[in-house]
């Protein structure tokens, strides 16, 4: 990672004016959200979008000719072209031919990402941008932070000391005085210029009309008053039919501002007259900027079914924190990287897309149904393989890949560790290592792995087996809690195996673009679990889990060793998470809590894979109420606690804040327990309350069940 952009993360996480105006921009959006999608089936509304957009991402080629048949049928030019160079020769040359001296645009990414402003500046032309956000950022010299909100990283005071100083003096730190100013100063340049700049949100084939989408009126007022109109429209944009826009202008607002309704959606079909009666001149550029070549990518061809909605940003718990500029380029957050790393350069994504802790908040509430997380990995697969791994994270990974190795050497370390250890943590490490437990507190390694500990347990012979798949953390920090789980499944009459040649899941390799080694990974875990007749795999960990469920098939597949499908589909039937397996046999009366217990009050956490990769949330909850729990609810319970595997060791300055928010979250629930499903959560939930010396106790939910039943 370089210096430049650590220093970039450092200084927006020291901008309380940045981290204070997101954060509680997110809370409220988060429930406005929600609001705003009452009696709307947000589900059956997205796959209606996706796959509408979908299909016009595979019929590009056919859609633009059609677009550009009936816009030119209606007196419309229509310029289509690959390169943003032309892009803006073609406008540069429009405005020369034009006499054109002052432009006014409205908000528009396409031209941001092709730095039209600059250009037509640098040949002496003004550009005004129109929209409120845009207009702003533009006077402080700065890029937007936010695909539909540019200048939310400012406060109204900065804004003030902008207008002060860059248009006239005397301006106050108040909003509606603020945007009343701005109104009167931008009516004058919309009635001098002599061109107008748009986007476009939908370019509808069919008919050849633009569809443009605006809270403030401005696009109006640049698509009517100057003679000129220039639209500069991605071929994402383009949809096949009329009544495609519905479902987009449906979702839009809802999931751009959670508002019901845009307060403007003007629709474009062909030049109008100006108001002086002269005909006016309509061009509309299909910008192409390596689209067609994602259309045609089988992993990227999803990310054009993006409506630009910034939704995936509102929710994000990095961005919140660390907001827009530090992805360095024009767009931002998880979607901005992936679009970087298309339309600018692979490798201008290297750093940036580090940033994803992979919660998958995003692809949750993502109007275009698109896997924001999981092109991120494909990005960081593709980038290991045209820069090739850094050598440290080589000389892990291979260490990891050989199992008795990876083994031996954490029992060494759970020997040497004893100095530093105390009550089962590690508080303090010395020297380069500091920063590791600056935040929160680390796990001592286990003096006996549960590999070590199981062979000890006498279980009663069972009709039916489970294998229990550990996973590194539960094997190694926390063997109780496989104990635990061989506890329970006893008490239903099921007999724990516990395949001896399991190894690492391969997230950590495969989280890291390392797919290769994620392989290898695979097929170990592959031959291990499959090598015993059971009924299920179970695991106790969200991400082996999802590794074992899913992973291992998507990196066979990324990788082409169509051979190995067979076997991990296999697998993947038979894998179940703790508390789902749990849940059905207490519904089978296969297992019973002890009666009438009143427990008090309890508080859970969802992991991040647990809640938004299985679908898993409600069945925990319901077997600690059957238990004889209150469980009390917690404010943003699914919120990603910063752990994200090794996302802690390389960015603890972003985990720490993230967090430091739900611990306060834990606290204010007055729970004096707090439970979640995944060893890695308790891992940081855990060493966090323990920096703070909290006396709040933090359990897996096979603990804790482990004392409540039968
Ligand atoms: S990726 Fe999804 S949530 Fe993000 S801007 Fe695009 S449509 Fe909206």
């Amino acid at each position: 990672m370089e210096t430049k952009f650590r220093e970039s993360i450092n200084k927006a996480l020291h901008n309380p004016n940045l981290t204070g105006a997101l954060g509680r921009f997110s809370e409220a959006y988060r429930i406005s959200r929600q609001k705003a999608y009452e009696g709307y089936d947000f589900e059956a509304l997205r796959t209606q979008i996706a796959e509408r957009k979908s299909y016009a991402a595979s019929h590009l080629d056919e859609l633009a000719d059609l677009f550009t048949k009936n816009a030119e049928a209606r007196g419309t030019k229509v310029f289509r072209t690959n390169d943003p160079a032309k892009v803006r020769e073609y406008i540069l040359n429009l405005a020369r031919e034009n006499g054109v001296k002052s432009i006014v645009k409205s908000k528009s990414m396409a031209s941001e990402e092709i730095h039209l402003n600059k250009h037509l500046e640098l040949a002496g032309i003004e550009v005004g941008e129109t929209d409120l956000g845009e207009w702003i950022v533009q006077l402080a010299g700065q890029t937007p932070s936010h695909m539909v909100m540019p200048a939310i990283h400012m406060t109204k005071e900065e804004v003030a000391t902008v207008f002060n100083e860059q248009v006239e003096e005397g301006q106050k730190p108040d909003i509606p005085k603020l945007v009343k100013f701005a109104r009167a100063k931008l009516r004058t340049k919309f009635l001098n210029a002599e061109m107008g700049i748009t986007g476009a949100n939908i370019a509808v084939a069919e008919t050849g009309t633009l569809v443009i989408v605006t809270n403030e009126g401005n696009a109006r007022l640049v698509t009517t008053l100057p003679k000129i109109h220039v639209a500069i429209v991605g071929l994402e944009k383009l949809m096949e039919k009329f009544e495609d826009v519905v479902p987009v202008l449906t979702a839009l607002p809802k999931s751009a501002t959670a508002q019901l309704l845009t307060s403007y959606v003007s629709m474009i079909s062909g030049p109008v007259p100006n108001t002086d009666g002269t005909p006016k001149q309509l061009h509309i550029i299909l910008m192409d900027n390596r689209r067609t070549e994602m259309s045609q990518d089988p992993k990227f061809k999803q990310a054009m079914q993006c409506i630009r909605c910034a939704s995936c940003l509102n929710v994000c718990p990095v961005f919140r924190l660390v907001g827009g500029h530090v992805f360095g380029k024009v767009y931002t957050g998880g979607i901005g990287t992936i679009l970087t790393a298309w339309f600018d350069a692979l490798k201008s994504s290297d750093d940036i897309q580090g940033l994803c802790i992979q919660c998958g908040n995003c692809t949750e509430v993502c109007p275009g149904k698109i896997d924001i997380p999981g092109l991120i990995l494909e990005l960081r697969r593709r980038l290991a393989v045209e820069n090739g791994q850094p050598l440290a994270q080589k000389a892990i990974f291979s260490v990891v890949n050989n199992r008795s190795l990876f083994h031996s050497m954490l029992r060494a370390a759970s020997l040497m560790q004893k100095p530093l250890q105390k009550d089962g943590f590690i508080r303090h490490l010395p020297f380069f290592l500091s920063e590791m437990t600056e935040f929160r507190s680390l796990p001592a390694i286990a003096e006996a792995p549960f590999r070590d500990t199981f062979k000890k347990i006498k279980q009663p012979a069972g009709k039916e087996k489970i294998a229990f798949y550990a996973g590194c953390l539960i094997d190694f920090a926390y063997p109780e809690m496989g104990e635990s789980l061989v506890k329970i499944l006893n008490k239903a009459g099921i007999e724990v195996v516990f395949p001896e040649g399991q190894t690492c899941c391969g997230a950590p390799a495969r989280y890291s673009g390392a797919y290769e080694v994620a392989a290898q990974n695979a097929n170990d875990n592959i031959n291990a679990l499959l090598a015993n007749h059971v009924t299920y795999v179970v695991s106790a960990c969200p991400t082996c889990t999802v590794a074992l469920k899913k992973e291992f098939i998507s990196t066979f597949e990324s990788l082409g060793q169509t051979a190995s499908l067979p076997r991990a589909h296999e697998l993947a039937n038979k894998v179940i998470d703790f508390s789902s397996l749990v849940k059905k046999l207490v519904d089978e009366g296969r297992l019973k809590f002890k009666e009438g217990q009143q427990l008090g009050k309890i508080t859970y956490h969802d992991s991040c894979h647990l809640k938004r990769t299985l679908h898993v949330s409600q069945q925990p909850r319901e077997l600690l109420t059957q238990a004889g729990y209150e469980v009390a609810k917690m404010y943003e319970a699914d919120m990603c606690c910063g752990m994200g595997g090794s996302y802690s060791l390389k960015l603890p300055e972003i985990s720490a804040p993230i967090l430091e928010r739900k611990l306060t979250n834990i606290k204010n629930t007055g729970a004096p327990l707090v439970v979640m499903d995944c060893p890695g959560c308790v891992m940081q939930i855990r060493g966090g309350l323990d920096k703070q010396t909290s006396t709040i106790k933090v359990e897996h939910t096979v603990q804790r069940l482990a004392c409540e039943l039968e």
